[in-house]
């Protein structure tokens, strides 16, 4: 039996283990071999000149910047995972290259971008740097506009873009009623959708025409490689692949033979943050010391009734406020008290992670109001049980 094409009536989980094994290229061995390779050699001139002509259909073997079966392999999972939605999937070195390149494959000079007020600060960063340099324009929007979108989007506008849940504050997007009226209005949407992954959220199917995820989060899922991926429906996929090439963007063998490893494990694994992540979500929401819990799967979280409709589980990325009068030393007690998280960027490997965050400088639009200072939670694999005690001891430093 060969379920490499994983057909649909499987269940996602089954998918998973099945999918862009390439079996047969590998003669019966489980995993796809890393191919580290630059140059292609050809049989004769013919043989050249047929590779050229055949380089952008699937499993041509041109030059190792166009991928090998170990990219490809990635690639297709990434790409089957929004099926029968997406036509392609292009592999970036980054996740913020991958945003980067989605949105450069979309946008000319003098074009406007409508960014959700909530991105990814690098994303944030691109739009008022390069994007601006180069003449595209950027109107920030509330991540909770919905269907008011509509009202937004201008003769000259070209893209939506969307996170949901947003950084750092986590709103959760009302994805379908933006998609409907950017695409009634023919704009192309696209989504940052690194927090639930095409697992929790198949963004395609949710109407959405670009989904991004930085893999190198829950796609690798070990802290151990820089990996990106856009996946596009067939309306916008020969632009996504042009530009990618165009702009000599690949991913490593090693990387993205990672990126497949981490797939097998991928729908255990997010089950797991998420079961963790709730429990210390909702023990934090009963503490003194703690104002709010914005997690997607709380009522707390501003969009959470969209989270509810739309989404199959949640991952383990959420944020905490303090109680009013928590000042920032406090917060730094606090997480340096922490002996069980660590204190670093990224986030969904297998460990947990506490980082201090402030959205107010990165906010242009939607008004942040918070309270107290905010704690940024990536509960990993861990027993939540020790999770919790080691929260409650470092909480002991912050006075209620
Ligand atoms: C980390 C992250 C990225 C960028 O991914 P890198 O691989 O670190 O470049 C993009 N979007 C979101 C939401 C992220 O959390």
């Amino acid at each position: 039996m060969s379920a490499e094409d994983a057909p649909h009536d499987l269940r996602p989980a089954t998918r998973l283990v099945h999918l862009g094994r390439r079996r047969a290229l590998a003669g019966g061995i489980v995993n796809p071999p890393v191919y580290r390779a630059s140059t292609v050699l050809f049989e004769s001139t013919a043989h050249q000149r047929q590779a050229t002509r055949d380089r952008d259909q699937p499993d041509t073997l041109y030059y190792a910047r166009r991928g090998t079966p170990t990219q490809w392999a990635l690639a297709e999972a990434m790409t089957a995972l929004e099926a029968p939605h997406a036509a392609g999937t292009f592999l970036y070195p980054s996740g913020a290259a991958a945003v980067a390149g989605a949105l450069l494959a979309l946008l000319a000079p003098g074009d406007e971008l409508l960014m959700v007020d909530n991105a990814y600060e690098p994303t944030r960063a691109l739009c008022d740097g390069v994007l601006r340099r180069m003449g595209i324009a950027t109107r920030y929007y509330d991540p909770l506009i919905g269907g008011g979108i509509a009202e937004l989007i201008g003769p000259a506008t070209r893209a939506v873009f969307l996170e949901s849940p947003g950084s750092l504050s986590f709103e959760v997007q009302d994805v379908p009623a933006i998609a409907a009226a950017a695409r009634a209005r023919g704009v192309p949407t696209l989504i940052d959708n690194t927090w639930a992954t095409s697992l929790l959220f198949p963004a395609l199917a949710h109407g959405v025409d670009v989904a991004i995820t930085a893999c190198t989060k829950y796609i690798v899922g070990h802290s151990d490689a820089m990996l990106g991926a856009v996946t596009a429906n067939a309306a916008a996929w020969p632009r996504i692949r042009a530009a990618g090439h165009q702009l000599g963007q690949c991913a490593s063998p090693d990387d993205a033979f990672l990126g497949s490893r981490g797939l097998r494990t991928l729908a255990v694994r997010l089950r797991a943050h998420g079961e963790n992540g709730l429990a210390v979500a909702r023990w934090l929401s009963e503490q003194p010391q703690v104002a709010r819990v914005l997690h997607p799967a709380l009522p707390s979280c501003p969009g959470h009734a969209h989270f509810v409709r739309d989404y199959g589980g949640a991952s383990g990325l959420f944020a905490f406020e303090f109680a009013a009068g928590v000042d920032d030393p406090a917060r730094t007690r606090f997480i340096d008290a922490l002996r069980l998280f660590g204190i670093g960027f990224s986030w969904g490997g297998f460990e947990s992670l506490a980082l201090a965050v402030d959205p107010r400088p990165v906010r242009s639009v939607a008004d942040w109001r918070a309270r107290g200072p905010l704690v940024r939670l990536h509960i990993g694999l861990e027993d939540p049980a020790d999770l919790i005690a080691d929260l409650g001891a470092a909480l002991a430093h912050v006075a209620p």
